[in-house]
């Protein structure tokens, strides 16, 4: 079901030598025309600010200093985003936003979705509804990016409550992957055994969020319950020689999201990111944009800042690149 054939020949060869020039000239005018994959964008906060701006008046300051924890960029989205895009018609500019921005950055596949709980809050429960709302942006605002449409699970919301709120997701097959994001620590990761279970049974790519506030142990032990293909962050992963080695073994794809990590205090300095240790352990790595609207990085700015802060060089991004768009 919904799988298409990504081998993506335009993506791949076809851009090696135009990437690999852009990125020793600096020029992110040239890397954005670079087919790339944002596989880990969570579109509420990954919009264009420029888009909002236009259609709302609203200005969202960039952010000046690191956040240091999830409480400080709620306060920082309570203060800056607030409720713009709370009801229908705004959510509905969140998605606009969402892929202006990956259009613009010349994202070539985008993977992103809407939350389960939003389906009775925004779309009224009707999961046609909400699909079609999806569906029809995509085709207004950018048609040429290949779409993947991924359903969100908050891991704070009660495990009760998201087995019921699925189901109307799990009965359609426009899916093509389901994430567990928010909260890491809320609440143990067995409990999204069944929900995984159903999900993989459907066919979807099974992704989740860990490493970034929790140890290498919980990204084996993500992977291994839930059985993941892909895992989101999973940067602690890098302080485990073995985890690493068994996360290559077993060709689990980490979906690494450098800025974010920086400015929420995960590492120190954009320079010593893990992503290099973990490439440098056979682990598969994507780059990808988190959430723009506060970090302020593209994922083309992300490949520039990597370059230019010497974790990789082209050839290595552009192997990095290809994971992105190679697979599925
Ligand atoms: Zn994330």
């Amino acid at each position: 079901m919904n799988r298409r054939n990504s081998n993506h020949p335009n993506g791949i060869n076809q851009y090696r030598e135009q990437f690999l020039t852009a990125l020793r000239q600096r020029s992110l005018a040239d890397i954005k025309k670079i087919p790339k994959a944002d596989l880990h964008n969570h579109f509420l906060l990954g919009g264009n600010r420029e888009y909002i701006n236009e259609k709302t008046g609203v200005a969202i300051p960039p952010l000046r200093k690191k956040l240091e924890s999830m409480e400080a960029m709620h306060q920082w989205v309570g203060e800056n985003v607030g409720d713009l895009f709370d009801g229908e018609e705004k959510r509905i500019l969140a998605i606009e936003a969402c892929f202006q921005q990956a259009k613009e950055d010349g994202v070539s596949v985008l993977d992103i979705g809407e939350d389960v709980w939003a389906n009775g809050y925004y779309y009224q429960k009707d999961i046609d509804r909400l699909i079609e709302t999806f569906h029809r942006v995509h085709k207004n605002i950018a048609p040429e990016i290949e779409f993947r449409f991924q359903i969100g699970l908050s891991r704070h919301c009660k495990i009760e409550l998201l087995e019921a709120w699925i189901e109307p997701f799990l009965e359609k097959d426009c899916f093509h992957s389901i994430d567990l994001y928010s909260d890491e620590l809320a609440q143990p990761i067995t409990n999204f055994k069944k929900i995984y279970r159903k999900a993989k049974e459907r066919g979807l790519i099974l992704k989740a969020h860990a490493g970034e506030w929790g140890d290498a142990n919980s990204v084996k032990q993500a992977v291994e319950e839930l059985e993941l293909n892909e895992v989101q962050h999973g940067i602690a992963a890098a302080d485990s020689v073995k985890i690493m080695y068994w996360l290559a073994d077993n060709n689990i794809q980490l979906n690494v999201c450098p800025t974010s990590n920086v400015m929420l205090g995960r590492v120190e300095k954009f320079k010593k990111h893990p992503i290099r240790r973990l490439y440098d352990h056979g682990v598969r790595v994507t780059v990808n944009s988190d959430d723009v609207l506060v970090f302020g990085q593209s994922v083309s700015e992300e490949y520039l800042k990597l370059y230019q802060e010497k974790v990789f060089n082209p050839e290595e991004l552009e192997i990095i690149r290809n994971y992105g768009l190679q697979r599925f």
